[in-house]
């Protein structure tokens, strides 16, 4: 895939991001009350999401994992700043990729008592969520 087409699918997916926003908001906030019994704030970080997802690259060919079948061992990763997406991704996959990765390191829980006043979720409580949003491939 080219660099250009990374560029429509970064479009593709910002667009997707910002119009299921509301739902993608309040599945994090309801699955933090009630998968985690939180009761306090939640904060979930759009223009951090948004950020990444604009941050996309393509992972550098020497940083590629394979398995042992020549596969690739993810699409994508994020260290919440950036993204790095694999290369050779079907459109869809990549817009789907990208999704999954922005939605990464985006919900806290505000904990205005403390020294540190967000706290981040573990990437299983992540993943729980994104399985409930009307989207696929993410
Ligand atoms: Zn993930």
């Amino acid at each position: 895939m080219s660099r250009l087409t990374l560029k429509s699918a970064k479009a593709e997916a910002l667009e997707q991001l910002q119009t299921l926003w509301p739902c993608i908001e309040t599945t994090f906030r309801d699955m933090a009350h009630k998968q985690l019994a939180w009761r306090g704030d939640v904060h979930v970080d759009r223009t951090g999401a948004e950020a990444r997802l604009l941050n996309a690259v393509f992972v550098a060919e020497e940083d590629r994992e394979v398995d042992e079948d020549g596969e690739v061992s993810y699409y994508g990763m994020t260290d919440g700043d950036m993204i790095w997406i694999e290369r050779d991704l079907h459109y869809e996959q990549m817009i789907g990729t990208l999704i999954h990765e922005a939605l990464h390191d985006c919900v806290f829980l505000v904990r205005p008592t403390r020294a540190v006043v967000r706290r981040g979720l573990s990437c299983e409580f992540e993943h729980s969520v994104m399985e409930r949003l009307p989207v696929l491939g993410i």
